[in-house]
């Protein structure tokens, strides 16, 4: 866990989005990985996992407050949460500026049906290059296709781990852009899922009103936050 915490972007959202913007502008490649405890624990679980958190090139951002805290515990001063949705928008916003190209693979087509005709009204000069449905293609061949068309923004809402082990699989036969796994955010930002109000999410308090609108995600949540904090605790006392 150390290890991960160690890697976690430890500057503000706006020096992250400066950097971004850096990137898309000089064309050079980042991936970027939302994380909260799940993430942490996926890589423990999980050997490409690992490697995809420990590599260089990934980009570890501080989606969820409990890897916030646990950074901030091992001495990586993190001053705050930089959420996904909040990182696709500024992205989305950046790029519609900049008449950049898109490629957008994965939640329901219901979903991207909406997502769509919200991006043709607020992001007119984005060019999307694709936009595929999680549910009906083969991982494989949609990446496929995302290669030949090169766009300088890849967003894979297919849910964590499948979204960042897709991207790393792919990442080195891309030669530019901004890749990352968004999860949910599609559902957000069409309106079919509810964002938090802003008390929760100023209170940090985010996770909680999604375990009380989804609430089988409990023992998910419940089986990674603390198996997180423990073997986080647990390496610190290893290494005094
Ligand atoms: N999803 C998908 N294909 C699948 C499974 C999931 O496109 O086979 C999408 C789903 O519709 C949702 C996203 O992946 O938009 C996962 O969102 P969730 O909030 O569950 O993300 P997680 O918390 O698992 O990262």
């Amino acid at each position: 866990m150390i290890e991960y915490l160690r890697k976690v972007y430890p500057k503000s959202q706006e020096q992250l989005f400066t950097l971004l913007y850096q990137n898309l502008t000089e064309q050079k490649k980042v991936f970027l990985v939302t994380a909260n405890p799940e993430t942490m624990m996926n890589g423990y679980r999980n050997v490409e996992y690992d490697e995809l958190l420990k590599d260089k090139k990934t980009l570890i951002i501080p989606d969820g407050i409990g890897v916030v805290k646990m950074a901030q515990r091992i001495g990586n001063p993190v001053p705050n949460r930089i959420t996904g949705v909040h990182t696709v928008q500024k992205l989305l916003h950046f790029g519609n500026k900049n008449e950049l190209s898109a490629y957008f693979y994965g939640s329901k087509p219901e979903v991207l049906k909406k997502f769509s005709s919200i991006l043709k009204k607020d992001y007119p000069n984005l060019k999307v290059a694709g936009m595929v449905d999680g549910y009906h293609y083969k991982d494989d061949e949609v990446m496929q296709d995302a290669l030949k068309k090169q766009p300088d923004l890849v967003f894979v809402a297919l849910g964590i781990p499948r979204q960042e082990l897709l991207i790393h699989r792919y990442f080195e036969q891309f030669s530019k852009g901004v890749f990352l796994g968004v999860g949910g955010s599609f559902d957000v930002l069409s309106g079919f899922k509810k964002r938090a109000p802003k008390a929760f999410i100023q209170l940090n308090c985010e996770w909680l009103y999604r375990l009380i609108k989804e609430p089988y995600r409990i023992k998910r949540f419940y089986n990674n936050n603390m198996k997180f904090i423990w073997l986080t605790k647990k390496e610190m006392k290893g290494n005094h």
